[in-house]
């Protein structure tokens, strides 16, 4: 499939489905889907509960998480990711539910010590590309958590 978008590989914030998710962040608010009836997270966005079918509602969590999984990646695959390696991409587990695992970025730290389970906190960073110039959108990232 070809990648038509021109802000490519910025995130489609215009997405309905992840709109809010987006908005949220622009705010400092990490928010998540969770069920109006049988209170579930459901990650990622879906039409309705995969458990009961009912509505889905956007709710604020607290940004805490363990490091479920990472990656350092150190080639860029892309050119416009050139600027940005070595970075850490990452798989974290909220604390509200560790079944619900975000797929982002861990910041202000190297990349050797991390270990599997340690605590991270979310932040607020804006994501840019040097092939997308001017445009920016701000998204959760994370971070040791403070002990
Ligand atoms: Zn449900």
């Amino acid at each position: 499939m070809a990648i038509t978008r021109e802000t490519f590989p910025l995130p489609d914030v215009s997405n309905p489905f992840l709109a809010p998710f987006f908005d949220g962040a622009a705010k400092g608010e990490l928010l998540i889907t969770r069920c109006r009836l049988c209170d579930v997270l459901v990650w990622y966005p879906e039409e309705s509960c995969p458990t009961c079918s009912n509505d889905l509602e956007w709710v604020q969590v607290s940004g805490r998480a363990t490091l479920f999984s990472w990656a350092v990646v150190r080639r860029p695959f892309l050119p416009a990711f050139e600027d940005m390696v070595p970075f850490v991409t990452a798989l974290v587990a909220l604390d509200e539910d560790p079944h619900v695992r975000l797929c982002s970025f861990i910041v202000d730290v190297d990349p050797e010590p991390l270990s599997i389970d340690s605590p991270v906190e979310v932040v607020f960073r804006p994501l840019q590309f040097a092939t997308v110039p001017g445009q920016f959108v701000i998204v959760p990232m994370f971070k040791p958590a403070e002990m």
